[in-house]
């Protein structure tokens, strides 16, 4: 894997390496990753781990972002620095001197559905608002109806964006699903 981000880097690619840390199963390679930002000019980004699919003591793996920022802080001189343009929810760190970012990224922690600006396509041509929404718009029947109507499809499914998920609840959570099928 690293050489072919090495080779991405080489053609001058930007890249963003998001890791999903869950406890127990890559944790313990929380520095690894963070040390990647050190000799190459890549974005490392740690993601909480978003319970998609429901499995059993899923909240067990959960490492909320304040756990990796500490354990972050006890191996690394960390400081804070700006959000960029593409940094989306990140909050954005530079360990001392390296030449690449850390971000961390909480979902289950502290979401930031209120500054959401994304819509999802799913494999199948699905429009959906929120990642874990139920509800979706199949878009191939609109495609023949023009421009001005795809437009005001796509209107009407933003502005019903939810005001924020409820993954923590087990009562309101979307049925279980892949990533990969959301374009997550
Ligand atoms: S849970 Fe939904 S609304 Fe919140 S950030 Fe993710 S896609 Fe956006």
């Amino acid at each position: 894997m690293l050489n072919g981000l090495e080779a991405a880097e080489a053609v001058g690619l930007k890249l963003k390496l998001n890791m999903v840390v869950m406890r127990g199963i890559n944790d313990q390679e929380i520095c690894d990753f963070a040390d990647l930002s050190l000799i190459h000019p890549w974005s490392v980004r740690y993601i909480e781990y978003m319970p998609t699919i429901r499995e059993e003591g899923w909240q067990e793996r959960l490492v909320s972002g304040a756990e990796i920022l500490k354990r972050l802080q006890q191996h690394y001189p960390l400081e804070s620095i700006s959000s960029g343009q593409y940094c989306g929810p990140a909050k954005p760190y530079r360990i001392a001197g390296a030449q690449g970012t850390l971000g961390i990224i909480t979902p289950m922690s502290d979401h930031f559905c209120n500054s959401c600006n994304r819509i999802r396509v799913t494999a199948t041509g699905r429009l959906k608002s929120c990642l874990f929404s139920e509800q979706a718009v199949e878009l191939k029947p609109l495609l023949p109806l023009g421009e001005e109507e795809i437009v005001r499809v796509l209107r009407e499914v933003i502005s019903n964006k939810p005001a924020r998920h409820r993954m923590d609840s087990e009562a309101t959570m979307a049925a279980p699903f892949s990533m990969s099928n959301i374009g997550g």
